[in-house]
């Protein structure tokens, strides 16, 4: 089996008892870590071993809402007047681009994106994906871009009434499936909605029932703009969250994306019935859609994570994003700092434990080996107390000298050694300018 040491760390394990090692070791056998600590010199015999030259060692990071399609969206501007809305951003944007992709664009888009997200540090990715043109297979063509890179991954394929719901509806029961045959734990998989504003009533019915004939949970953004929430009063005199509730759509393993337009009572419903929230704060801002409740989510004793919503690939300046919007909108310097840290890095890990089996997220004995080595020395102490300021200030923007998932080297040296870096880009460069004239 497979062995690696990794020695000299500054170790942040985030395991039950918080341990913070100073000089410490890791000791990794197949995909699995099996001892963290002062290992003694000479204990293991790794067939290799990595100095982590005093630089902090923690667990790989989680993002847990991406769009990997939207990567060659990167740089475009869609023709005719701006949008004034978040509807005309989708009609001008998204929901033209995703029509434009080919089958290999989304491999492509999703290969950048996952080498992206390596880079910084993020080791498992839970993907909500559309792409109309060419539905069936689609999900399979990512995981292909997710064991290229090495990373695990949560897919979903989105449902929605402006496309065929049928050939959606076929694709996540398709994948579901295959994911429940497969004793590998890389892929799994959730059941993909857009939003309550593109899906019917018939629409609904049926992805509740396949839904829930496969046990799984779904994946839909709720409440994110106020027409959400006006769209699906006009039509059915109904809440969002009551409206998702009439279809059964809810419970542990369901993540309802944004909520920024929840009210209380529906954040005593995501809570009864231990649903998940995701909060996509740079998304927010960009769509300027207002700011999610997260304090009062956490009050209401809501599981909420933190997702990239296809804007980047980082997590750890998407976690300072979150806590420097809810400053800004309570006007408070006090709020959000722990907050945001704690979600990115224990309810992040919680979400990703609900949906796979093999445990993530700690430094210990056990966990799937994901561990990242930033290009991070500390000058300042590191302890329990002063971890989170490191992270928000010290290691937002840091690159990654080592990643390592499910026990292979994925980023070494900052390169990612397994894959033909130039060739791909190369590649994309190529499919770019074709996208973009098919959506001009
Ligand atoms: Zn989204």
């Amino acid at each position: 089996m497979k062995s690696l040491l990794i020695t000299n760390g500054h170790l942040v394990t985030l395991d039950e008892s918080n341990r913070f090692v100073e000089n410490g070791s890791i000791f990794v056998e197949g995909k699995h870590i099996v001892e963290v600590g002062q290992i003694p010199p000479g204990k293991y015999k790794a067939e290799r071993t990595i100095d982590a030259g005093g630089s902090l060692v923690m667990p790989g990071l989680i993002n847990a809402h991406h769009h990997l399609y939207s990567t060659f969206a990167r740089g475009f501007t869609p023709p005719g007047p701006p949008a004034t809305n978040f509807e005309e951003i989708l009609r001008n944007l998204w929901w033209k681009l995703d029509k434009a992709l080919d089958s290999e664009d989304v491999y492509y888009s999703a290969l950048l994106a996952i080498m992206n997200a390596a880079r910084a540090g993020c080791t498992t990715i839970i993907d909500h994906h559309a792409s109309p043109s060419c539905v069936d297979g689609s999900l399979d063509q990512i995981e292909r871009a997710f064991r290229d890179v090495g990373l695990s991954g949560c897919l979903s394929y989105e449902v929605s009434d402006r496309n065929q719901p049928g050939e959606g509806i076929e694709e996540n029961e398709r994948y579901i499936r295959k994911c429940h045959e497969s004793d590998d734990d890389q892929m799994t998989a959730l059941f993909g909605l857009h939003a309550l504003l593109t899906l019917g009533t018939r629409t609904l019915e049926r992805c509740a029932e396949v839904g829930h004939a496969l046990d799984a949970g779904f994946h839909v953004h709720a409440a994110e703009d106020e027409i959400d929430v006006t769209t699906t009063m006009e039509r059915y005199g109904r809440g969002v969250m009551d409206r998702f509730l009439d279809f059964g759509i809810a419970g542990k393993k369901t993540i309802f994306v944004h909520g920024v337009h929840f009210e209380s009572r529906e954040l005593d419903l995501l809570r009864s019935t231990d649903s998940i929230l995701v909060n996509n704060p740079e998304s927010n801002m960009n769509n300027g859609l207002g700011v999610a409740p997260i304090l009062n989510m956490l009050k209401h004793g809501v599981l909420v994570g933190v997702g990239t919503d296809g804007m980047s690939s980082h997590m750890i300046s998407q976690a300072r994003a979150m806590y420097l919007h809810q400053r800004t909108y309570l006007r408070d310097p006090n709020v959000a700092f722990v907050e945001a840290c704690e979600i990115l890095l224990a309810n992040n890990r919680d979400i990703c434990n609900r949906l796979f089996r093999e445990s993530r997220g700690m430094l210990a004995a056990g966990q799937l080996a994901d561990i990242i080595i930033p290009e991070y020395v500390p000058f300042t102490p590191l302890t329990a107390d002063s971890f989170y300021g490191h992270l928000l200030f010290g290691l937002s923007y840091t690159r990654m000298r080592t990643t390592i998932a499910r026990g292979e080297v994925i980023v070494d040296d900052g390169h990612l050694p397994h894959l033909d870096e130039n060739e791909i880009r190369a590649k994309c460069a190529e499919r770019a300018p074709r996208i973009w004239d098919r959506i001009s």
